[in-house]
């Protein structure tokens, strides 16, 4: 029997209806039923229902645990900062790989899963003047969130056999940081058949630049997450073509709930054209099965895609000449093929 699982797929602007079908044409190849429960975030439709279309949003991501979301447009509100704080996503994974066929200035090859801690650090708190020439601001760090993003991290790093480095600057923000490395190594004494090194977080930087192969999992506060990831997607080439998982968890530190996008935004410039990319859309529907449990499919999805590009295989944005229908049909052909039996 084919597995079927229920997914909240939540409707953006510009190119999200071109990817949405993309998505729909690719589960088709799939061996397995997802059944997706679409929510209207579009902004017409924000802007008719109001808070309602975040309430029926929220209800049904909370009943399937799984959501797809497509860039939405930033108008009177972010859509991703209200589900942040309406579903308490309070950790963010961002796989950064280089990916064949985007160009690069960097020479190496990367393949990093930031694992941030997407609360608290310093942007919790806007921060205050003091007199004319001087402000202040706070910057928070909890074991709650810390012990959530350690335990997820470790989960993955044995689950997929990978090294963990937390980095932070431990030596300086000796209450805060130390407070970060603490919770880092009581969890990671549960997790003794991985290996865990701790850097400081500008040290990291340099040497993720120099030598990309010795980091795997990197486990990090708010601000540091949010300056590596951006770093880690130049290195790669592209800020475009990533993909998120947002994640919220039961007081046992399981994952409750996964919110999963592409990095990318509505491109409105392209909308309505079939020249938008999906690949970043089909690298979060790939996380999204790996978090179903759906690892060997999900790696599959990954992998066609992404051969696919190596082989010059690519949408207009990366210097080829297919369609998003086109790309879609092949990345579609090329999972059919892998999953087919031998024989
Ligand atoms: P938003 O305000 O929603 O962030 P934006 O246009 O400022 O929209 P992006 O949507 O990220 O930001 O687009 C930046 C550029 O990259 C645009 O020229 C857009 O066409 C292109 N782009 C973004 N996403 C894709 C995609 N999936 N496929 C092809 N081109 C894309």
């Amino acid at each position: 029997m084919r597995p079927t699982y229920r997914v909240t797929e939540l409707l953006g602007d510009g190119i999200g209806a071109e990817l949405s079908q993309a998505v729909h044409t690719l589960a088709e190849a799939l061996p397995l039923d997802l059944c997706f429960e679409p929510v209207d975030l579009s902004l017409e439709n924000r802007r008719a229902a109001r808070d309602a279309v975040y309430d029926q949003a929220v209800a049904s991501i909370l009943a399937n645990g799984v959501a797809l979301k497509y860039p939405t447009i930033t108008a009177e509100e972010s859509p991703n900062q209200v589900l942040r704080r309406r579903l308490n996503l309070s950790v963010i994974h961002r796989p950064v790989t280089t990916i064949p066929g985007v160009p690069t200035n960097f020479r190496r090859d990367l393949d990093l899963d930031i694992v941030r801690i997407a609360t608290g650090g310093t942007y919790d708190d806007p921060g205050r003047m003091i007199g004319n020439d001087g402000a202040v601001s706070l910057r928070i760090v909890e074991r709650q969130a810390v012990l959530e993003a350690a335990r997820y991290a470790f989960t993955l790093a044995r689950k997929v056999g990978r090294r963990v480095t937390s980095a932070s600057k431990y030596t300086i923000q000796k209450a805060t940081d130390g407070l970060f490395e603490r919770v880092t190594n009581e969890v990671a004494a549960q997790f003794p058949e991985v290996e865990h090194n701790v850097e400081l977080f500008d040290a990291l930087l340099a040497k993720i630049i120099m030598a990309p192969d010795k980091f795997q999992i990197v486990l990090v506060l708010n601000e540091y997450g949010d300056f590596l990831s951006d770093m880690a997607c130049g290195l790669a080439g592209s800020l475009g073509i990533g993909a998120s998982a947002n994640l919220a968890f039961d007081a046992s530190g399981v994952v409750r709930v996964a919110l999963f996008d592409a990095a990318h935004g509505t491109a409105p410039d392209i909308a309505g054209q079939n020249r938008a990319n999906p690949t970043a859309i089909f690298l979060a529907l790939a996380l999204l099965l790996a978090q179903l449990g759906e690892t060997g499919i999900a790696q599959v999805l990954k992998d066609s895609t992404l051969d696919l590009l190596r082989r010059g295989v690519r949408t207009r944005d990366l210097g080829g000449s297919e369609s998003t229908t086109s790309f879609t049909a092949a990345v579609a052909a090329e999972i059919r093929s892998r999953l087919e039996p031998v024989g």
